[in-house]
């Protein structure tokens, strides 16, 4: 068994060039996103699945050198479009939390915010090694609606993307990262192994599995930014902060 890594988890939403300010900050620009992969193949990085990740923490199972998990949310078409050709090209294989309700009807694509893939293109990226999992229905904050409907958009997302991709679908990420514990006993018993939302974690894994902190990546981002974000999970400033709440409690003590 070999020793516990520190496995980066990162998020993105849209890899997109995106006009309008208030849109952008869920962006990266296709150029940044290029960069980002091709560092990260530099440096010997390889990707893994959200399970093989909880599978390394809990039994210590071999995983790569320097692994990576990279995830997506919502199936935006450009995570087809343009994340799937970068990534292929530096062997990286990614993880998508679809929201079911939103996947495109087959038609002709267009580049827009609005913009999500089909199960075609889904299924053609599953089958290339990405990852789909669930990311319920509507989108909606799971603490905005009843818990009834809660169970029903953690069951109904997790059996079309089983029945669509013919896989068993054991992750899921709570919307705008809305959870309680309540939501958190729904999911763990609608059968999935874990779901993403809260902090970034570091060393040993994340303290509860239904609580997989990731690392978002941002348009404002640079490369350098984008690097002290792999290697300490958080960005300048939160890492900053942290890192005072560190001092200020050792100087209580
Ligand atoms: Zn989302």
């Amino acid at each position: 068994m070999q020793s516990k890594k520190r496995i980066p988890v990162l998020l993105y939403h849209r890899i997109d060039r995106e006009a309008e300010a208030e849109f952008r900050p869920f962006c990266v620009d296709p150029d940044a996103f290029e960069a980002q992969m091709a560092w990260l193949a530099g440096e010997g990085f390889a990707t893994i699945s959200l399970a093989q990740l909880q599978d390394h923490y809990t039994n210590g199972a071999d995983v790569p050198e320097r692994p990576i998990v990279i995830t997506f949310d919502d199936g935006y078409f450009c995570n087809y479009s343009r994340a799937y050709p970068i990534m292929q090209k530096h062997g990286f294989a990614g993880t998508i939390f679809l929201a079911t309700d939103l996947m495109r009807q087959p038609s002709p694509a267009v580049e827009s915010r609005e913009s999500f893939m089909t199960w075609q293109e889904i299924a053609e990226m599953h089958s290339a090694g990405f990852a789909f999992e669930a990311h319920g229905c509507s989108h909606r904050a799971l603490t905005s609606i009843s818990l009834d409907e809660v169970a029903r958009e953690a069951r109904e997302s997790k059996q079309l993307i089983e029945s669509e991709l013919d896989k068993t679908v054991r992750y899921f990420c709570y919307p705008y990262s809305q959870y309680n514990d309540r939501i958190i006993d729904i999911i763990a018993d609608s059968g999935y192994k874990g779901a993403c939302g809260g902090p970034p974690f570091w060393d040993d894994g994340p303290h509860n599995w239904y609580e997989i902190g990731r690392t978002e990546i941002l348009w404002s981002d640079n490369l350098k930014q984008f690097r002290f974000k792999i290697r300490h999970g958080l960005g300048y400033y939160y890492f900053t902060k942290r890192q005072l709440g560190k001092i200020k409690k050792k100087i209580k003590l």
